[in-house]
């Protein structure tokens, strides 16, 4: 492993995984790290996330030749800035914020002395915090990469070596296509599931009581989702605009014909189409990227997405 000390700002559900799970996998690389929120810093310290807890970020950086930004995307660049004397100057700095694009434009103008290369570890819960980390997290999930197009190339494969050896698997994408996969695969789900359970909130004809007692029906999937970290969430869909806008039009546009076989009963339209939605369902559990039992299996992990 070419780094021997990692750097964590952020100690919540990624920055606690990352440090438990380099903790595990790499335990001659030292871990230090650092919250805003001194409650944070010391449940962190408790649960022994990273080695060393710091009151400040230029003391958790310090010596670190890796350092990684896990706040929430909308905090990076102002996070990182004051930090640009205190990371060396050889040292690798990444991140793992869920959009790319602009998160890379903002951590490129915090630390222009620095290498830059961010990342993705599409891995997560519902759950963040101190406590909502787990080593396991990011087994056998992908990790996406987003380096600049003249980078260095030593560096960008000890990432991937890092990544690799956490458990993920990682892949190199532009920043660009990052934003556009995610914003359908991640992004709009989330966006759907918020919209759909503040709608049954506001129901007049149909009380909270009955919403929640008939959940089993699919809503109660809905409400984990829409119970991910508000924070991180309002910062993803700010942060990720156009990306998620240009497929929000796509999705209106899909559900407009299906609203449309509906009022007209072309049961055929809707059969064809469930048919196909099934068959990637079926495609995510093959790639193990899912559980096919009826709770997902998360009774089993504990945790997990
Ligand atoms: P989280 O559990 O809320 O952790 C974020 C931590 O950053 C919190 O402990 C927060 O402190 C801390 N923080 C905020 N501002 C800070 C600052 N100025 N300096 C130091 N620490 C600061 O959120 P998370 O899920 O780990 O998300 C972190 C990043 O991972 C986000 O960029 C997100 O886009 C990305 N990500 C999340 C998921 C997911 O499923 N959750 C998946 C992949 C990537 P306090 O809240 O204690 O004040």
């Amino acid at each position: 492993m070419a780094f021997r000390h990692v750097a964590i700002i952020g100690l919540g559900l990624q920055g606690g995984s990352i440090g438990l799970a380099v903790q595990e996998a790499l335990p001659d690389m030292r871990v230090t790290g650092h919250d805003i929120s001194a409650e944070t810093r010391l449940r962190a310290a408790e649960r022994g996330l990273v080695q060393q807890v710091f009151e400040t970020a230029e003391e958790a950086v310090s010596g670190a030749d890796l350092v990684i930004f896990c706040v929430p995307p909308g905090a990076m660049g102002a996070v990182a800035a004051p930090l640009r004397e205190a990371i060396a100057p050889d040292a690798l700095v990444s991140d793992v914020g869920s959009s790319k694009q602009l998160i890379a434009r903002e951590l490129g103008a915090a630390l222009p002395d620095h290498l830059v290369i961010p990342a993705h570890p599409v891995a997560g819960t519902e759950n963040s915090g101190p406590d909502a980390g787990f080593a396991a997290l990011f087994r056998n999930r992908w990790c996406i990469v987003t380096p600049p197009e003249q980078t260095d190339l030593l560096k960008l494969s000890a990432l991937v070596e890092f990544w690799e050896a956490l458990g993920a698997n990682v892949e190199r994408m532009s920043p660009e296509h990052h934003d556009l996969v995610l914003a359908v695969t991640s992004h709009l789900p989330h966006l759907i599931a918020y919209t759909i359970v503040g709608t049954a909130s506001d129901l007049e004809d149909v009380t909270q009581s009955e919403v929640i007692k008939y959940s089993a029906g699919g809503f109660r999937d809905f409400t984990r989702i829409a119970a991910s970290d508000p924070t991180m969430w309002r910062d993803v869909f700010l942060t990720n605009r156009e990306a998620v806008l240009t497929m929000l039009q796509r999705f209106t546009e899909d559900l407009t014909a299906l609203q449309r076989a509906i009022r007209v009963g072309d049961g055929d339209q809707l059969f064809d189409h469930f048919a196909r939605t099934r068959d990637i369902r079926r495609s995510i559990i093959q790639e193990g990227q899912d559980d096919s039992r009826p709770d997902f299996g998360r009774s089993d992990h504990g945790k997990g997405k």
